[in-house]
């Protein structure tokens, strides 16, 4: 089969490699329609994150069941489905406490990171890590549901009280998803983006994913003149200062993007005295799953994706997710590897 591999250099090469085998009763052999592409996936060729030289990358996969084990009962081939990359042991101490995301043995499991991914034709994945999709959903929605998860994962990690306001910092594609997902739970909701082109992109899309007579997700250039608010994510990773300017006393501030050459300068102090809550909400519980697919069925965030490439076109792709002199001119990227329905 086709799929695209990471290189030592940090770069991904369109390979032939065995298709996968079912090597566990449990396991499910999915032929992939299509996968996100993922600020994660960025962050590894740009170097701000690790991942395994050789690895088949990408994590946000739907496509179709083609085969499955013997022990599997609530999949069959043909089925649509999506794929949950965050793997988990479910028997380690954490794991038996819903706390699946701090899986002690997660070495070796992260779904395009260390363990081959979906851009490809075909992936292999244990059965409970696989969900099949309602009729009504496109995989286009599908394909949103992965980082709708992470950002349900990060909004409820930010504790906020109906109605509370929330500033995103950032304005890609996950921090539209978060905004959306803000906004349909009931926060009124700011977006700072520096990026002229992303901004514009957001303003074109986001009426269509909540709708147009709905209280407006306000996108800003500068955070400077906005009122302290009750949470600030940043789906950056490297605006910590900037966020703990803008939270509001009591509130919280979350950090939600991937950004391992990071550092930040904090005053202790401040922080206790203002009652300031710094969460780190990482990888989503394996049970956030089913309830962000099912928030899927009512939110249209496919209107984010704004390009589809095929696999042998990766390199276009790549490009549009550099800013160039005319800036951010991507949200959602698919590389499509099968039939698109
Ligand atoms: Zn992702
Ligand atoms: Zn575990």
């Amino acid at each position: 089969m086709r799929a695209l591999t990471l290189t030592d250099t940090r770069w991904l090469q369109l390979r032939d490699r065995p298709a996968p085998t079912l090597s566990r009763d449990d396991d499910v052999i999915v032929d992939v329609a299509q996968t996100g592409i993922c600020g994660t996936d960025r962050s590894v060729l740009v170097g701000k994150f690790p991942a395994l030289p050789g690895v088949v990358m990408g994590h946000e996969g739907v496509g179709r069941v083609a085969r499955v084990g013997e022990y599997v009962e609530h999949l069959r081939p043909g089925d649509r489905v999506v794929i949950n990359p965050t793997l988990y042991c479910g028997h380690c101490p954490p794991c038996q406490h819903s706390r699946t995301n701090h899986c002690r043995n997660k070495r070796g499991t992260e779904v395009g990171i260390d363990r081959d991914g979906s851009f490809a034709d075909q992936i292999v994945l244990p059965a409970a890590f696989i969900h099949p999709i309602p009729q009504d959903m496109s995989f286009d929605q599908a394909t949103l549901v992965e980082p709708l998860t992470c950002a349900l994962n990060n909004l409820l990690s930010a504790g906020l009280d109906p109605g509370d306001q929330l500033i995103v910092l950032g304005g890609g594609p996950i921090g539209a998803t978060v905004a959306a997902l803000a906004h349909h739970l009931g926060h009124p909701t700011t977006v700072v983006e520096t990026d002229p082109t992303r901004r514009d992109l957001l303003a074109g899309v986001l009426p269509a994913i909540v709708g147009q007579d709905a209280t407006p997700i306000e996108v800003v250039e500068h955070a400077g003149d906005l009122p302290p608010s009750q949470s600030v994510i940043d789906t950056v990773g490297n605006l910590l200062p900037q966020a703990l300017d803008l939270v509001a006393p009591g509130g919280s501030v979350v950090i939600m993007g991937y950004h391992s050459h990071a550092v930040a300068q904090l005053h202790p102090l401040e922080i206790l005295q203002r009652g300031i809550r710094i969460v780190g909400a990482g990888d989503y519980p394996g049970n956030l799953f089913p309830r962000a697919l099912h928030i899927a069925g009512q939110l249209p965030l496919a209107a984010l994706i704004t390009h589809r490439f095929k696999l042998d076109e990766f390199e276009q792709a790549i490009e549009l997710l550099s800013p160039n002199g005319a800036g951010y001119s991507a949200l959602k990227i698919v590389i499509q590897s099968g039939p698109a329905s």
